[in-house]
């Protein structure tokens, strides 16, 4: 009872984190998520629950054995080899059951790895179920540091409790890697600071199929995740490097948001390049964080990319503070100045 009582409480603040964090920014919890708050320095109040027994999983065939799957959360992508089967991220722990059966829907084959595109926890609460099935966990060295010392919102200042030791990567690398069965090969690779600092895209070379985690939000402003290395530089990187990547045949799953195509890929690079841009400008010019947002400078953009006004407002807030000195700089001029004196 206490134990379940105790997950419960870690679910909850591991949804106040993801919530809040807009890492369900093209997801349905948005119309759940709170109005604006008066001032960026209030956190605003943490979200409903989600109630997983309500989640549906949405599968979609990409061909050659490689599908999609929706449910809350991440984006998940099932790539099936001749042994076993390769996932791509694994949204929240009590869709355990259910992303399982839309799995055996699709192949009676074990899931033998689980790549996690990043640390949060729409894409990395499925860790410890399906390595208790015996999946091996696989991931940027920087995603197990991050879930075992728990992390901070930059946006709202909701903490992360440290992970369950079981829920952590088994298998990490650093620049790429790979995860290799029988008839399939994922290759890994780490975009330094984008979304986070343990950002890791999964490319199905011969499927065609390209999983971004959320380096790539289809349709919507993504999360930057700038209190944990997220930056807006490094996620115009990524999409330079999903361009040379893809043709006009690839089918690309984003983190969020429905299947993508090269086109989809090509729009959301210039939205994120028109917002670097007039932002740099802006914290150039001195402005605060709370000029910034009085002054909309995304509001053409916002009919398009901001389903709500609070997400519209998180833009302006992950691309100034991706801009303005970054929180570990901070720190760092810090300890260089207490040093000093
Ligand atoms: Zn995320
Ligand atoms: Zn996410």
């Amino acid at each position: 009872m206490i134990r379940t009582m105790r997950a419960a409480i870690a679910l909850t603040l591991l949804l106040a984190g993801a919530v809040a964090g807009g890492a369900l920014l093209a997801g349905g919890a948005h119309a759940q998520q709170t109005p604006p708050a008066a001032q960026p320095a209030t956190p605003p109040a943490a979200p409903p629950p989600v109630d997983f027994s309500k989640v549906e999983i949405k599968t979609t065939d990409l061909g050659d054995n490689v599908y999609m799957l929706e449910g809350q959360g991440g984006n998940i992508t099932v790539a099936v080899a001749r042994t076993g089967i390769i996932m791509v991220d694994g949204q929240f722990a009590p869709l355990h059951d259910k992303i399982k059966a839309a799995i055996a829907a699709i192949s009676n084959l074990p899931v033998k790895y689980v790549i996690n595109t990043h640390y949060h926890g729409d894409h990395t609460g499925g860790n410890e179920g399906f390595a208790k099935d015996g999946a091996t966990i696989v991931a940027h060295v920087h995603v197990k540091s991050r879930l075992a010392a728990g992390t901070t919102n930059g946006l709202t200042g909701a903490k992360t409790p440290p992970a369950a030791a079981g829920a952590l990567p088994t298998d990490t690398y650093e620049v790429f890697s790979n995860v290799r069965l029988p008839g399939r090969v994922a290759d890994l690779k780490h975009i330094q600071k984008a979304h986070t600092d343990g950002d890791t895209y999964v490319w199905f070379k011969t499927a065609n199929v390209l999983a971004t985690g959320d380096t790539f939000t289809n349709g919507r402003y993504p999360n930057i995740d700038f209190a944990n290395g997220g930056n807006i530089s490094g996620m115009i990187a990524a999409t330079d490097t999903y361009l040379k990547l893809t043709n006009a045949k690839s089918r690309i799953v984003p983190g969020h948001g429905p299947i993508a195509d090269r086109a989809a890929l090509i729009e959301y690079r210039a939205m994120l390049v028109t917002a670097r841009d007039r932002m740099a400008k802006l914290v150039k010019e001195g402005k605060s964080e709370a000029d910034v947002i009085a002054a909309k400078p995304f509001a053409d953009l916002d009919k398009k990319w901001a389903p709500t006004e609070l997400a519209a407002t998180n833009f302006i807030r992950v691309v100034y503070n991706s801009l303005a000195k970054p929180v570990d700089e901070k720190k760092s001029l810090l300890k260089r100045l207490l040093k000093r004196s």
